[in-house]
């Protein structure tokens, strides 16, 4: 075996987040059977352990299930996404006290980067405990080298005791051995029937397939999951399979901001970034939530969250960055220095199957408006990421992240793969 790695990913995410958000404020609601729906009461969101015990599927149109609710006694929230959004932040804040280098996945998941030489299960635990003690939120934590392995160690904590970290090669090669390939990370049902065809039936097995095969059978997107299984760190935000319920975007600022143009423009730019990978999926958000914070370190710290919901569900970046304008003018205050801006976006509706209000905006326009956004997202695959940019994102970018000294990316680019000569 090498030496101790040099750093860990920590992924914790929240237990049945939108039900123990409700649980915190209703404890009556504790250990009983809870389901809250989307917008406008559609479809089911989230469930407690007891409701998804009595079948009741995620995603289901609500009526469907009007019979069992009422013979099970099932409680049927309506979605508060205001409140969730603020207890996110809340935990965010825990989190990102046990890390400088936090990265915000979705309303109620965070990556962890931590180099430490301490028990990796004693500070999971400390943070588990922290977290539901200062918001009440329970939540399991996966620990691994990789994204990837840190979500799979995720997994597993869910089923078991709420921690799981890989610690060995051998309890490694048990764990995924024991997964199927369709449960990784970013293998959906297509690609893990095709696998399958090919022999390939677990995680271990994938991860120990011949790289050229899972290149030339595959892609090189596919490549980079094995290359996580193995220990290999290659994947960055954007390359992250999108989450289920919600995106978020949001950087560290390179330097302290303390102007509320700086920060909207930093706002706007994530807005584009969230907004063309929702295209890139086909799903419509119905709320947003922007957050801003200084460092929480030292006396003048400052936090806050605005969430919105939008009165039609849509992927126009222009309306998203009006709208995270607006909830970021609720919360900016003059006179902090700024570490970070953020946003969420969720509440997600199918394109095919939103059904428009017939009274809402006229349809000429919104064909004009998807006509812009496909032109725009077919430039920036083209000649890379940014070749145009919305003029809110502003051409300086003081906040980006400084980057002067940046190595090669090694795991993440191609072009940039150490050459070793031999
Ligand atoms: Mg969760």
């Amino acid at each position: 075996m090498s030496s101790t790695k040099p750093f860990n990913y920590f992924l914790i995410d929240c237990n049945q987040f939108y039900v123990s958000c409700e649980q915190v404020f209703n404890p009556k609601l504790k250990n009983k059977p809870v389901v809250v729906l989307s917008n406008n009461d559609g479809c089911i969101v989230a469930r407690s352990k007891e409701a998804k015990a009595l079948g009741i599927p995620m995603g289901a149109p609500a009526y469907q299930y009007a019979a069992i609710f009422k013979a099970q006694k099932v409680h049927v929230l309506s979605s508060n996404y205001t409140l969730y959004g603020d207890m996110s932040q809340r935990v965010m804040q825990v989190l990102s006290q046990f890390s400088p280098d936090m990265e915000e996945y979705s309303i109620d998941e965070a990556f962890l980067k931590i180099s430490t030489s301490a028990s990796l299960e004693t500070l999971a635990k400390e943070m588990k405990k922290t977290v539901l003690k200062w918001t009440g939120i329970p939540v399991s934590i996966g620990v691994g080298s990789t994204k990837t392995l840190a979500k799979v160690a995720n997994d597993i904590a869910k089923k078991g005791s709420g921690i799981f970290v890989f610690c060995d090669e051998e309890q490694t090669d048990r764990a995924l051995e024991n997964l199927d390939v369709e449960e990784i990370w970013g293998i959906g049902r297509r690609l893990s029937e095709a696998l399958k065809k090919d022999r390939i039936e677990n995680a271990k097995a994938f991860r120990d397939a011949p790289d050229d095969w899972i290149k030339k059978r595959f892609s090189v997107t596919l490549l980079r999951t094995a290359y996580e299984l193995r220990g290999i760190s290659c994947l960055e935000w954007n390359e992250l399979p999108m989450p289920r319920k919600s995106i978020t975007c949001s950087r560290s600022f390179g330097c302290k901001i303390t102007q509320l143009e700086e920060i909207e423009q930093a706002l706007a730019s994530y807005t584009a970034t969230a907004a063309e990978k929702l295209r890139e999926e086909e799903l419509l958000p119905s709320f947003i939530t922007v957050f801003l914070t200084t460092s929480p370190f030292g006396e003048n710290a400052y936090s806050n969250s605005f969430t919105l919901s939008l009165n039609e569900p849509t992927v126009y970046t222009p309306s998203l960055t009006l709208a995270a304008k607006e909830a970021l003018r609720q919360i900016f205050r003059s006179g902090y220095a700024y570490k970070k801006v953020g946003i969420i976006m969720g509440g997600f509706f199918p394109k095919d199957n939103y059904q428009p209000d017939l009274f809402s905006s006229n349809e000429k326009q919104k064909a004009r408006h998807r006509r812009a956004m496909e032109t725009i997202d077919s430039i920036n695959q083209k000649f890379g990421d940014s070749a145009v940019l919305f003029a809110a994102e502003g051409l300086r970018k003081p906040w980006k992240m400084q980057r002067g000294n940046v190595s090669p990316r090694y795991t993440t680019s191609w072009d940039e793969l150490l050459n070793i000569k031999i």
